[in-house]
């Protein structure tokens, strides 16, 4: 049996007839460049993410990397944030014109570690930017004190974590919610994907909403009039209407996966060799991977491969060790959870049109490995 680790074209064929029409109304009209679906789709993300306002943007490392841009970093500038993530979290800190500063993971929810986040602060830190990875949300109120207290701002790269929430203080507080602001991705494999690249920006900061238009617009509020250097970073209006015409089935297809994620989790819970995902017991998880702890991990996804089904290593060298920042002196050994996990993980197939008989079939294939 065949278990891709993602099967957009079962999505498609389930949704073709809402998003289809969509589509051809935005080509009837012709309006490809911030129609109405773009300002729709941003009063709707906003909402859903707990935030006064959304942007949209190109993508989804332009969601972080405009409110990075807001921050006016100058040479020297710090910013914390975990290695154990995708490269468009340190690489827009850098293009911003930052210096990461690369702190450890907690090793149950492979989420940045707050204790390490303090311990990591410098005169020269000017923002803290957590990842909720794999769609479980970082432990936000332990950010959020350490930024209050120092008035540091929280950017949080919520490109996984669409929809995810975090029970606080006993109130659900969703990703993008809490930070000064969050970038989310609809990159096609996101939880929300579009038909090609997108991005989002919430924040409910009335005055940071109005800089990342701009910003989103060559840096002019008023056209041919800039107060400073931005970019071109819209949403296709054809991708907003993909996106409006597929957001009411996220919470679902959320739902989905959950339940997938329970079912692997209970199936494996008898294998020492494999160990499952660590749920906060604060977090609704919304599970954009579920990722697996394994002893002989490379060899396990070779015979999956082989096998026709489909994982991934997400991430397999973490960012403090990549060769474009050597330059900032890290050496194996130094972030020792962020290292072992790019051993260790590996990220199973969970999108929601799985069907029983692939869930059993991948259940089935790791239990053979090890036998
Ligand atoms: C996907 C992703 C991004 C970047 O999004 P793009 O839309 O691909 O530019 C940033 N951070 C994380 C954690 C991601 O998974």
């Amino acid at each position: 049996m065949n278990v891709p680790l993602l099967d957009l074209v079962a999505q498609y064929r389930a949704i073709k007839d809402e998003v289809l029409p969509a589509i051809q109304a935005v080509i009837e009209s012709q309006q490809f460049v911030m129609g109405p679906a773009v300002p729709r789709l941003e009063a709707a993300v906003a909402r859903l993410a707990g935030a006064t306002h959304g942007i949209a943007c190109a993508s989804g490392t332009d969601a972080l990397l405009l409110p990075l841009k807001a921050l006016d970093l100058g040479p020297g500038d710090e910013v914390i944030t975990t290695p154990f993530t995708f490269f468009a979290t340190a690489g827009t800190i850098h293009n911003a014109g930052g210096t990461p500063v690369f702190v450890d993971i907690e090793p149950d929810t492979f989420n940045i570690d707050p204790a390490a986040v303090e311990a990591a602060i410098t005169p020269r830190t000017r923002a803290i930017v957590p990842v909720h990875l794999y769609g479980q949300m970082a432990a936000m109120e332990r950010l959020g004190a350490i930024g209050r207290a120092r008035d540091l701002p929280i950017i949080e790269d919520a490109a996984q974590a669409i929809g995810a929430r975090r029970s606080i203080d006993g109130q659900w507080r969703m990703a993008g919610e809490l930070g000064r602001a969050a970038g989310f991705s609809f990159f096609p494999s996101k939880n929300l994907g579009a038909w090609g690249d997108g991005g989002m920006m919430v924040t409910s900061d009335a005055a940071l909403a109005e800089r990342l238009r701009t910003l989103r617009l060559h840096g002019g509020a008023k056209q041919y009039h800039h107060d400073e250097v931005g970019t071109n970073s819209r949403l296709d209006t054809l991708q907003a209407a993909v996106l409006l015409a597929k957001l009411p089935h996220l919470g679902s297809w959320s739902a989905k996966r959950r339940e997938h994620a329970a079912f692997y989790t209970r199936a494996l819970a008898d294998l020492p060799a494999v160990r499952p995902p660590v749920v906060d017991a604060a977090n609704e998880h919304i599970f954009h991977q579920y990722t697996v702890r394994v002893e002989r991990r490379d060899e396990l996804y070779a015979h999956l491969k082989s096998q026709g089904i489909g994982s991934a290593i997400y991430y397999p060298v973490p960012l403090h060790l990549q060769p474009c920042f050597s330059h900032l002196g890290y050496r194996p050994g130094r972030l020792p959870e962020s290292e072992r996990a790019s051993g260790e993980v590996l990220s199973l197939p969970v999108y929601p049109e799985l069907t029983r008989g692939q869930l059993d079939c991948v259940i089935e294939t790791i239990r053979g490995f090890y036998r």
